[in-house]
């Protein structure tokens, strides 16, 4: 490995990474790639030195087009239109076409008519629904009297970030690209007199890479490492989240089939209040409904120990029953086996999108899935690919929507 020069190196094998890596090798046939990022652990009690994890390590995040911003529905309807091309040539399944479903109150904050125009926008099927429709279309759904749903039929519903990064990595592998079980510790610029300019890659398990060009994918992990130029820091907010999940039933995960994913909104401000997954199968062999939260119960993690502590717990465990009761005040009739909570980690930009831009000539970023990269990512790893082989902009969406910020050191320390 030590005498290697990629012409790319993708630093991060989560969503975008695994994503980026995929579209790299389709641009660039010739061009040597790799893409690098420790797996998921096995057993998190057997690491416990393990520090760097990932906010892919689920089975259910939402996918859909009915955004509330243009932008993230453009990346969206585009990821998920090639889900099924790179279904078909890995034979891996990562995304379940269940729909989704949005629900907020009728009058108020526009918010159901905001989603209608995007569903018109995309061309996409969508039912809007009141409390008795709702629970004609599923008896086992309920919603407030003052309450509407909108339900996008088609293309939506949940892809599996486990699975689809196993989609994209097969994808990449059988393009050429270079799959690499470890972290980067340093990256940085040297000049070489035999070959052009290089950067050196220092991994945790003590190897050294060259690589013409680097691009970093590593999501919340980004600051933690020596990763972009000394003195350069992104800015970005990385905020906790807790799930909680509940254990069905054989009888309950056959009733609930059909059910949609939803997202429930009822405040202007912040994201969904609340988001659920059907009833999905994990690894495990059982079957779980799952809810998240939106800003409300949000906390800010500073530290890379904070980031990877908060990884080891089930978040937070005092928001577990507030969860489970909004979960069981919309799904009607569930017998949970068990429950039990999970924690992730989202990184926000305060652009509100993803950064993908360049920060050198040769080192390039795309970072900042702000909640929604899970079902985006393809077409971020798309941008990403392309601008880093290019070395510049070549996306027909406009870069100023991705533009990097940095934090400002100086001021952060008065
Ligand atoms: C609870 C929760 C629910 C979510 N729900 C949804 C949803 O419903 N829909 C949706 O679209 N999105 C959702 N998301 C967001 C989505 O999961 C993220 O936006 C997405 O994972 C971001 O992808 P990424 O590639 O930037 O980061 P990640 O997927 O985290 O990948 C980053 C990778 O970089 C690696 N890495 C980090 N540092 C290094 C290093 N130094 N060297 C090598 N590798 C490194 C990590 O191991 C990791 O694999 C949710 C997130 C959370 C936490």
């Amino acid at each position: 490995m030590d005498e290697v020069v990629y012409d790319l190196c993708i630093v991060g094998a989560g969503l975008i990474g695994s994503a980026a890596a995929r579209h790299a090798t389709i641009i660039s046939p010739a061009a040597k790639i790799c893409l690098i990022g420790p797996k998921e652990p096995v057993n998190f009690a057997e690491n416990p030195e393990r520090t760097i994890f990932s906010s892919h390590y689920d089975e259910g995040r939402l996918a859909k087009t009915m955004m509330p911003d243009l932008l993230w529905a453009m990346l969206d309807n585009r990821s998920i239109s090639r889900y099924e091309g790179i279904q078909q040539q890995t034979g891996t399944r990562f995304f379940t076409d269940v729909g989704f479903m949005m629900i907020s109150v009728k009058e108020g904050h526009q918010y159901t008519s905001v989603m209608k125009d995007m569903a018109v926008k995309f061309g996409k099927k969508f039912d809007i629904l009141d409390k008795t429709e709702l629970t004609e279309r599923y008896d086992y759904l309920s919603m407030r009297p003052n309450d509407e749903a909108i339900l996008e039929l088609n293309h939506a519903g949940y892809v599996s970030g486990r699975k689809q990064v196993l989609a994209q990595q097969t994808a990449a592998r059988q393009q050429g690209c270079d799959i690499i079980d470890d972290i980067i510790n340093h990256v940085t610029e040297c000049n070489q007199s035999t070959v052009d300019n290089v950067l050196k890659l220092t991994t945790h398990k003590g190897h050294i890479m060259r690589a013409r060009k680097v691009l970093l994918t590593t999501g919340a992990f980004t600051s933690f490492r020596h990763l972009l130029p000394p003195g350069k820091e992104l800015d970005v907010t990385l905020y906790s989240k807790t799930q909680a999940f509940a254990e069905l039933t054989p009888e309950d995960a056959k009733r609930l089939t059909d059910m949609p994913t939803i997202g429930r909104k009822y405040t202007k401000e912040g994201n969904h209040d609340l988001y659920m997954l059907p009833p999905i199968k994990y690894p495990n062999g059982k079957y779980y409904l799952k809810i998240g939260h939106g800003a409300k119960l949000n906390t800010v993690l500073n530290t890379e120990k904070e980031v990877a502590d908060w990884f080891w717990t089930e978040g937070h465990a005092s928001a577990h029953k507030p969860l489970l009761d909004m979960m069981f005040d919309i799904v009607k009739g569930v017998k949970p086996v068990s429950t039990h909570g999970g924690s992730c980690v989202i990184t926000t930009t305060p652009t509100g999108h993803v950064y993908c831009d360049m920060v050198t000539p040769t080192l390039g970023v795309a970072v900042g899935g702000n909640g929604h990269g899970a079902s985006a990512a393809d077409e971020i790893g798309n941008m990403a690919a392309r601008m880093i082989i290019a070395g510049k902009w070549d996306h027909d969406l406009s870069p100023d929507s991705f533009r990097v910020k940095f934090k400002n050191k100086a001021s952060s320390l008065l």
